[in-house]
């Protein structure tokens, strides 16, 4: 194998504790000329952002290797869909995909502006003007969803020509030992009433993998996709036809999950944790 794409959370650390000899394991495969990439499904954080934490936890890594679903989904909308510069989208989530849509140059709105958290007044139903150059909804965690935002998106998603997103559709994430609601919580609510299901921008989508891929131009049979999780990063793996496929019991899956994945979803291997390639 050529080249690692490595889930993160539950594969290098948990939370903000870096998992055992990661750096050291990280370093074997660079010195014998490995290429990595950190593939997140995370969309709050850009990767610059992700870049401070890689730096906080002790691990050596560039921006250009970082490959999160915000810019994931900032590079589909520009150069797959290639969003003509007189259309914008229309953003429910937080900095991370306000960060990467402003790298790829695309604008949009929405995101993280205090007029978005306020609660629908009487006039605000009465007032509401859609904006004819929204092209694209964009939906990703958001930690101050509302039903303003809800409402706004709805009416753009009634337009058939209006493109639904989603940076990633996991139902939960987990942090501190507990499952939080993740982005496809976010979004599962715009499909109901849109009856509408959004493109995702994350694992285990293909779309995510055609991104990755459109930057790092790699060999997928000489690429081995890292994960945790066998509903997302194995199938990621598989899907996208990778040369191989590694779990690791660090985080989500068991090893009763990957005994029970079938031969269609298992792993090619799976090891207790990440540093026993040092072995
Ligand atoms: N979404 C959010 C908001 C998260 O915080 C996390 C993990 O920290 C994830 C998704 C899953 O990320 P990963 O693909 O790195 O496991
Ligand atoms: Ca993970």
């Amino acid at each position: 194998m050529k080249v690692f794409l490595f889930d993160c959370d539950g594969v290098l650390w948990h939370g903000n504790t870096l998992l055992h000899k990661i750096v050291d394991t990280l370093d074997m495969l660079r010195s014998k000329g490995k290429q990595i990439v950190f593939v997140t499904n995370n969309s709050t954080k850009s990767r610059r952002a992700y870049k401070k934490k890689l730096d906080s936890l002790g691990i050596p890594a560039e921006v250009d290797e970082i490959f999160g679903s915000a810019y994931s989904s900032a590079v589909y909308i520009k150069r797959v869909v290639k969003l003509p510069a007189d259309k914008k989208v229309y953003v429910i989530g937080e900095s991370g995909i306000e960060e990467e849509l402003e790298s790829e140059g695309v604008r949009y709105f929405g995101g993280t502006d205090p007029e978005e958290r306020k609660v629908m007044q009487e006039e605000d139903y009465t007032n509401f003007v859609p904006d004819p150059e929204v092209g694209v909804v964009l939906c990703g965690l958001d930690n101050h969803i509302n039903y303003r935002k809800y409402a706004k998106a709805f009416q753009y998603l009634q337009d058939p020509n209006t493109l639904f997103l989603a940076t990633n559709v996991d139902s939960t994430f987990p942090n501190k030992g507990k499952l939080f609601p993740g982005a496809g919580s976010i979004s599962a609510p715009l499909s109901y009433m849109s009856k509408r299901v959004p493109i995702s921008l994350g694992k285990p989508s293909q779309a995510m993998m055609d991104a990755v891929e459109g930057k790092f131009q790699f060999d997928r049979k000489r690429t081995c996709m890292v994960g945790d999780r066998i509903d997302t990063d194995i199938k990621f793996g598989i899907a996208g036809g990778l040369g191989g496929t590694l779990a690791v019991l660090t985080g989500v899956a068991t090893e009763e999950d990957i005994l029970n994945a079938g031969p269609e979803g298992a792993p090619d291997a799976y090891l207790d944790k990440l540093s026993d390639l040092l072995r």
